[in-house]
């Protein structure tokens, strides 16, 4: 016997998404497909991010509407600007509460292995936005994927003339920032030290 096929598309659908093995995703669709109710929420839920949740159009972060609740903020220091890899990276700052400046989400990190090169980032428009600031900080992770991302942004942005500087200790070698606890990532960015070529 094997399930039916509106099923098994459903299964394979969530196997597609992160951190979702084969197993995960047949259990899921097993639930969703007796659990009608939730199954409903559900599909509304993701209907609506869908429809209403996109990107903002100055930093990258995710948005309702245009800009973000961080750009949209009047009281944010858009002369500080926080280089992150991801969203996820934006509330893991956010969290910590000692930020006053805005963002730039890349959308990953340099990867060649997996053939993630600068095209793949939002690189230009970060030059573009460097123009006005008077700081950036390199806040990608401490992985050697974000290593490499804040050497060559380093590089790359030495030109502009632009204060720039990473956050300095306490974060741990091989760390993503959203695994960073707030007290922590909080401490390393009050403590960023200047990048110097
Ligand atoms: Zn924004």
């Amino acid at each position: 016997m094997r399930y039916p096929d509106r099923l098994l598309a459903l299964i394979k659908s969530l196997s597609r998404l992160p951190g979702v093995g084969p197993k995960s995703a047949q259990k899921l669709g097993l639930y969703l497909a007796q659990n009608k109710a939730e199954a409903a929420e559900l599909a509304r839920a993701i209907e609506e991010v869908r429809e209403h949740v996109g990107v903002c159009r100055r930093c990258g972060n995710l948005a309702e509407g245009e800009l973000c609740p961080v750009c949209a903020d009047p009281t944010r220091d858009d002369g500080v600007i926080a280089v992150v890899e991801t969203a996820a990276d934006v509330l893991a700052i956010e969290k910590s509460g000692e930020f006053t400046g805005v963002y730039h989400v890349l959308g990953g990190a340099l990867n060649p292995l997996e053939g993630v090169g600068p095209e793949s980032l939002s690189i230009d428009s970060l030059l573009e936005r460097a123009r006005q600031a008077r700081e950036i900080i390199l806040a990608t992770s401490m992985t050697v994927e974000g290593e490499a991302t804040a050497a060559y942004l380093s590089e790359l942005l030495a030109s502009t003339g632009v204060r720039l500087s990473r956050p300095a200790y306490g974060l741990p070698v091989g760390g993503t920032l959203e695994y960073v606890d707030e007290v922590t990532l909080a401490r390393a960015l009050a403590h960023r030290q200047p990048v110097t070529e």
